[in-house]
Protein backbone atom coordinates (compact mmCIF):
# COMPACT_ATOMS: atom_id res chain seq x y z
CA UNK A 1 0.00 0.00 0.00
CA UNK A 2 1.49 3.49 -0.82
CA UNK A 3 1.09 6.48 1.02
CA UNK A 4 -1.04 9.74 -0.83
CA UNK A 5 0.15 13.03 -1.30
CA UNK A 6 -1.61 16.37 -1.71
CA UNK A 7 -1.60 17.77 -5.07
CA UNK A 8 -1.12 20.98 -3.54
CA UNK A 9 2.51 20.38 -1.31
CA UNK A 10 3.20 16.91 -1.59
CA UNK A 11 2.48 16.31 1.61
CA UNK A 12 0.85 12.86 2.91
CA UNK A 13 -3.32 12.95 2.77
CA UNK A 14 -4.66 11.04 5.52
CA UNK A 15 -8.14 11.12 4.68
CA UNK A 16 -9.37 9.37 7.36
CA UNK A 17 -6.58 10.36 10.16
CA UNK A 18 -9.11 11.68 13.42
CA UNK A 19 -12.34 10.44 11.73
CA UNK A 20 -14.50 8.80 14.39
CA UNK A 21 -15.35 5.36 13.35
CA UNK A 22 -18.10 3.01 14.70
CA UNK A 23 -17.08 0.07 16.92
CA UNK A 24 -17.74 -3.48 15.12
CA UNK A 25 -20.71 -4.00 18.25
CA UNK A 26 -22.42 -0.63 17.13
CA UNK A 27 -22.92 -2.39 13.54
CA UNK A 28 -23.44 -5.86 14.27
CA UNK A 29 -27.50 -5.83 14.14
CA UNK A 30 -27.94 -2.87 11.88
CA UNK A 31 -31.18 -4.28 9.70
CA UNK A 32 -31.22 -5.32 6.38
CA UNK A 33 -27.50 -6.58 6.94
CA UNK A 34 -26.40 -10.19 6.60
CA UNK A 35 -22.93 -11.57 7.68
CA UNK A 36 -22.44 -14.75 6.74
CA UNK A 37 -22.02 -17.52 9.50
CA UNK A 38 -20.93 -20.31 7.14
CA UNK A 39 -17.85 -22.29 8.24
CA UNK A 40 -16.66 -23.31 5.07
CA UNK A 41 -17.29 -18.77 4.15
CA UNK A 42 -15.02 -18.62 7.16
CA UNK A 43 -12.28 -21.42 6.11
CA UNK A 44 -11.69 -19.58 2.62
CA UNK A 45 -12.10 -15.88 4.39
CA UNK A 46 -8.72 -17.29 6.13
CA UNK A 47 -7.02 -18.25 2.89
CA UNK A 48 -8.40 -14.76 1.14
CA UNK A 49 -6.27 -12.65 3.43
CA UNK A 50 -3.29 -14.75 4.14
CA UNK A 51 -0.63 -12.32 2.34
CA UNK A 52 1.20 -15.41 1.21
CA UNK A 53 -1.84 -16.29 -0.75
CA UNK A 54 -0.93 -15.49 -5.07
CA UNK A 55 -3.26 -13.69 -7.56
CA UNK A 56 -4.33 -16.71 -9.32
CA UNK A 57 -5.33 -18.23 -5.72
CA UNK A 58 -6.78 -15.33 -4.28
CA UNK A 59 -9.05 -14.57 -7.73
CA UNK A 60 -10.02 -18.26 -7.69
CA UNK A 61 -11.12 -17.63 -4.05
CA UNK A 62 -13.46 -14.41 -4.17
CA UNK A 63 -15.37 -15.97 -7.15
CA UNK A 64 -15.87 -19.29 -4.81
CA UNK A 65 -16.86 -16.59 -2.36
CA UNK A 66 -18.62 -14.81 -4.62
CA UNK A 67 -20.47 -18.11 -5.20
CA UNK A 68 -21.54 -18.45 -2.01
CA UNK A 69 -22.72 -14.70 -1.57
CA UNK A 70 -25.00 -15.56 -4.18
CA UNK A 71 -26.39 -18.46 -2.91
CA UNK A 72 -27.18 -16.55 0.65
CA UNK A 73 -28.05 -13.61 -1.24
CA UNK A 74 -31.12 -15.21 -3.45
CA UNK A 75 -32.93 -16.80 -1.23
CA UNK A 76 -35.87 -14.70 -1.48
CA UNK A 77 -35.89 -14.25 -4.89
CA UNK A 78 -39.81 -14.82 -6.50
CA UNK A 79 -40.43 -17.59 -7.77
CA UNK A 80 -43.58 -18.09 -10.74
CA UNK A 81 -45.01 -21.66 -11.95
CA UNK A 82 -43.10 -23.55 -14.93
CA UNK A 83 -45.68 -26.08 -15.69
CA UNK A 84 -43.45 -29.27 -17.52
CA UNK A 85 -42.94 -32.57 -18.55
CA UNK A 86 -40.29 -34.83 -16.93
CA UNK A 87 -39.60 -38.09 -18.85
CA UNK A 88 -42.59 -39.50 -15.92
CA UNK A 89 -45.34 -37.02 -16.56
CA UNK A 90 -46.51 -32.98 -16.33
CA UNK A 91 -45.58 -31.04 -13.12
CA UNK A 92 -45.86 -27.55 -12.13
CA UNK A 93 -42.13 -26.34 -11.66
CA UNK A 94 -40.96 -23.21 -10.74
CA UNK A 95 -38.45 -20.85 -12.28
CA UNK A 96 -36.95 -18.21 -11.16
CA UNK A 97 -39.53 -14.98 -11.83
CA UNK A 98 -37.62 -11.76 -14.13
CA UNK A 99 -34.06 -11.12 -14.38
CA UNK A 100 -31.37 -11.30 -12.30
CA UNK A 101 -28.76 -8.54 -12.30
CA UNK A 102 -25.15 -8.30 -11.19
CA UNK A 103 -23.08 -5.39 -11.15
CA UNK A 104 -19.47 -5.32 -10.58
CA UNK A 105 -17.89 -2.37 -9.55
CA UNK A 106 -14.66 -1.84 -11.73
CA UNK A 107 -12.39 -3.74 -11.24
CA UNK A 108 -12.37 -5.38 -8.10
CA UNK A 109 -15.78 -6.19 -8.68
CA UNK A 110 -15.28 -8.82 -11.44
CA UNK A 111 -14.34 -11.12 -9.50
CA UNK A 112 -17.29 -11.47 -7.45
CA UNK A 113 -19.44 -11.23 -10.44
CA UNK A 114 -17.97 -14.21 -11.77
CA UNK A 115 -18.85 -16.15 -8.87
CA UNK A 116 -22.48 -14.99 -9.08
CA UNK A 117 -22.44 -16.28 -12.54
CA UNK A 118 -21.39 -19.96 -11.51
CA UNK A 119 -24.83 -19.82 -9.65
CA UNK A 120 -26.97 -17.19 -11.92
CA UNK A 121 -25.53 -18.46 -15.01
CA UNK A 122 -28.02 -16.14 -17.15
CA UNK A 123 -27.80 -13.22 -14.97
CA UNK A 124 -27.03 -9.85 -16.64
CA UNK A 125 -23.61 -7.92 -15.76
CA UNK A 126 -23.83 -4.28 -15.45
CA UNK A 127 -20.23 -3.36 -15.81
CA UNK A 128 -20.11 -0.09 -13.53
CA UNK A 129 -16.72 1.72 -13.52
CA UNK A 130 -15.72 3.90 -10.15
CA UNK A 131 -12.68 5.14 -9.23
CA UNK A 132 -11.90 6.65 -5.03
CA UNK A 133 -10.26 9.85 -5.35
CA UNK A 134 -6.93 8.64 -3.36
CA UNK A 135 -7.42 12.80 -1.30
CA UNK A 136 -11.30 12.80 -0.82
CA UNK A 137 -12.16 9.19 -0.85
CA UNK A 138 -14.99 10.23 -2.98
CA UNK A 139 -16.41 7.94 -6.18
CA UNK A 140 -15.96 9.37 -9.25
CA UNK A 141 -17.59 7.09 -12.51
CA UNK A 142 -15.86 6.24 -15.05
CA UNK A 143 -17.55 3.77 -16.92
CA UNK A 144 -21.37 2.91 -17.33
CA UNK A 145 -22.30 -0.32 -19.13
CA UNK A 146 -25.84 -0.30 -18.18
CA UNK A 147 -28.88 -1.17 -20.31
CA UNK A 148 -31.53 1.09 -21.60
CA UNK A 149 -34.44 -1.46 -21.39
CA UNK A 150 -34.56 -2.76 -17.48
CA UNK A 151 -36.59 -6.52 -17.17
CA UNK A 152 -34.92 -7.14 -13.90
CA UNK A 153 -36.10 -8.35 -10.51
CA UNK A 154 -33.14 -7.68 -8.39
CA UNK A 155 -29.50 -6.07 -9.23
CA UNK A 156 -27.10 -6.70 -7.34
CA UNK A 157 -24.02 -3.97 -6.28
CA UNK A 158 -21.15 -6.44 -6.17
CA UNK A 159 -17.09 -4.75 -4.95
CA UNK A 160 -15.31 -6.87 -2.33
CA UNK A 161 -14.17 -3.73 -0.10
CA UNK A 162 -17.04 -1.92 1.83
CA UNK A 163 -14.56 0.60 3.38
CA UNK A 164 -16.08 4.48 3.33
CA UNK A 165 -18.73 3.24 1.31
CA UNK A 166 -18.37 5.99 -1.03
CA UNK A 167 -18.40 3.55 -4.08
CA UNK A 168 -21.39 1.73 -2.88
CA UNK A 169 -23.50 4.79 -1.87
CA UNK A 170 -22.57 5.66 -5.64
CA UNK A 171 -23.51 2.61 -7.51
CA UNK A 172 -26.66 2.33 -5.16
CA UNK A 173 -27.71 5.75 -6.42
CA UNK A 174 -26.56 5.03 -10.54
CA UNK A 175 -28.65 1.79 -10.15
CA UNK A 176 -31.46 3.55 -8.31
CA UNK A 177 -31.90 5.83 -11.42
CA UNK A 178 -33.40 2.91 -13.14
CA UNK A 179 -36.24 1.36 -12.76
CA UNK A 180 -35.54 -2.26 -10.69
CA UNK A 181 -37.19 -3.17 -7.94
CA UNK A 182 -35.24 -4.31 -6.01
CA UNK A 183 -31.31 -3.66 -5.27
CA UNK A 184 -28.97 -5.17 -2.68
CA UNK A 185 -25.06 -4.96 -2.48
CA UNK A 186 -23.34 -7.74 -1.54
CA UNK A 187 -19.45 -7.27 -0.65
CA UNK A 188 -16.17 -9.54 0.76
CA UNK A 189 -15.27 -7.49 3.99
CA UNK A 190 -17.23 -4.32 5.20
CA UNK A 191 -15.52 -2.28 7.77
CA UNK A 192 -18.43 -0.61 10.30
CA UNK A 193 -17.96 2.73 9.13
CA UNK A 194 -18.71 2.05 5.67
CA UNK A 195 -21.47 -0.52 6.82
CA UNK A 196 -23.40 2.15 8.80
CA UNK A 197 -22.95 5.11 5.83
CA UNK A 198 -24.21 2.29 3.09
CA UNK A 199 -27.28 1.58 5.35
CA UNK A 200 -28.15 4.94 6.76
CA UNK A 201 -27.90 6.51 3.67
CA UNK A 202 -29.91 3.60 1.73
CA UNK A 203 -31.83 2.06 4.62
CA UNK A 204 -34.17 0.15 1.78
CA UNK A 205 -32.03 -2.23 0.54
CA UNK A 206 -30.39 -5.70 1.57
CA UNK A 207 -26.37 -5.96 2.63
CA UNK A 208 -24.82 -9.18 2.27
CA UNK A 209 -21.25 -9.82 3.24
CA UNK A 210 -18.88 -12.44 4.22
CA UNK A 211 -17.14 -10.58 7.58
CA UNK A 212 -17.25 -7.66 9.20
CA UNK A 213 -13.63 -6.28 10.09
CA UNK A 214 -12.60 -4.02 13.43
CA UNK A 215 -11.60 -0.24 11.37
CA UNK A 216 -10.43 1.61 8.55
CA UNK A 217 -6.91 3.08 8.74
CA UNK A 218 -5.78 6.54 8.00
CA UNK A 219 -5.96 5.85 4.54
CA UNK A 220 -9.09 4.11 4.28
CA UNK A 221 -7.97 0.33 4.35
CA UNK A 222 -10.13 -1.97 6.26
CA UNK A 223 -7.81 -3.60 9.37
CA UNK A 224 -7.11 -6.42 9.09
CA UNK A 225 -8.88 -6.93 6.25
CA UNK A 226 -6.91 -8.17 2.68
CA UNK A 227 -4.79 -5.31 1.30
CA UNK A 228 -6.08 -4.01 -1.88
CA UNK A 229 -8.71 -6.87 -2.81
CA UNK A 230 -7.78 -5.52 -7.14
CA UNK A 231 -4.22 -5.77 -6.97
CA UNK A 232 -4.42 -9.24 -5.22
CA UNK A 233 -6.88 -10.67 -7.89
CA UNK A 234 -4.85 -8.53 -11.05
CA UNK A 235 -1.37 -9.03 -9.72
CA UNK A 236 -0.65 -5.21 -9.88
CA UNK A 237 1.41 -4.47 -7.01
N1 LIG B 1 -10.24 -1.18 -1.09
C1 LIG B 1 -9.44 -2.28 -0.97
O1 LIG B 1 -9.14 -2.96 -1.95
N2 LIG B 1 -9.01 -2.63 0.27
C2 LIG B 1 -9.34 -1.93 1.38
O2 LIG B 1 -8.92 -2.30 2.47
C3 LIG B 1 -10.15 -0.78 1.22
C4 LIG B 1 -10.59 -0.44 -0.01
Amino acid sequence: MTETTTSSGGRPSLPMQGVPQPSRDEVLNLPRVHISSHPVMAHKMTALRDNNTQPPEFYRLVKEIGALLAYEATTTLALETAPIETPMGPMIGERLAGGIGVTPILRAGLGLAEGFREVIPDAQIWHLGLRRDEQTLEAMEYYNQLPHRVDLQVCYAVDPMLATGGSAIDAINVLKRRAIPRLCYVGIIAAPYGLLKLSQTHPDIEIYIAALDESLNDVGYILPGLGDAGDRQFGTF
